[in-house]
């Protein structure tokens, strides 16, 4: 039994060995977030290990830029060739003159924010600086929690209505942990969906209303949304005065 880290859902995967090697993955129908579904992103993860052009060792370009010609070097060289250029670039211009970039977030994550302050650059970025950070930010000043959906109705409540804004969870694979297969699922139990964006999302063919807004227009829809649900008192009362602070400003 493992976890499949090729996106962020971490479904839950049963890996199959023979004769010390992997041979197959699939999904483990004892996860309560995937229920046995895996996708083809997944099932592929073993070529991660096995795929004849996976990168095992450093390279060096030994032609010109573009002419794919390289040369295996040990590790020992390439960290050498890597440090040297980097305290070059320390030395005559300052650490803060290095920019380091990583992709989407994965365990080496806290690794590489590591070496970026112990060389003492802050100027550290990735997908999370624009994508998923402000997401977690702004869910826990508002609601002291980053809140995911309970799809399947763990809480015995299934959500009667998905309201999908600006994201293309079932095109794309996974957001958060919640993966387009729940949305599916959902969908197929009866749940209602209104997609809001610019672009006609895989998902928006299969909703009750598509919402085409202009790009860059969000806020003005979700300012209109709440000046509807407060105006027309569409809100729970009881639990704005039990749990929020700041309504009467936002009114
Ligand atoms: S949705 Fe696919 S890639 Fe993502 S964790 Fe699940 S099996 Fe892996």
């Amino acid at each position: 039994k493992s976890t499949c880290r090729m996106c962020h859902g971490v479904c839950g995967v049963l890996v199959r060995i023979k004769d010390g090697k992997v041979v197959e993955v699939t999904g483990d129908p004892d996860c309560p977030t995937n229920l046995g579904y895996i996708c083809p992103k997944g099932k592929a993860s073993v070529e991660f290990l096995y795929h004849p052009d996976r990168l095992k060792y450093p390279q060096k370009r030994i032609g010109a830029r573009g002419e794919n010609k390289w040369q295996r070097i040990s590790w020992d060289e390439a960290l050498d060739t890597i440090a040297e250029k980097l305290l070059k670039f320390k030395r005559e211009s300052g650490a803060e003159s290095v920019a380091t970039i990583i992709g989407t977030g994965r365990p080496q994550l806290p690794m590489y924010m590591r070496f970026s302050n112990c060389f003492g650059t802050p100027n550290h970025l990735s997908i999370i600086n624009n994508c998923y950070f402000p997401r977690i930010v702004a869910s826990r000043m508002t609601s002291g929690k980053f809140h995911v959906c309970d799809y399947y109705g763990f809480g015995g409540v299934t959500p009667k209505l998905i309201l999908n804004w600006g994201c293309n969870i079932v095109g794309s694979g996974a957001a958060d942990g919640m993966c387009g297969y729940q949305v599916t699922r959902t969908l197929k139990n009866g749940a209602k969906l209104i997609v809001i964006d610019p672009r006609k999302i895989p998902l928006a063919a299969q909703a009750d209303q598509w919402l085409q807004i202009r790009p860059g227009t969000d806020d003005a829809l979700v300012l209109a949304m709440l000046n509807v649900i407060i105006s027309e008192e569409l809100y729970d009362k009881d639990f704005v005065n039990k749990w929020t602070v700041g309504f009467d400003e936002l009114a």
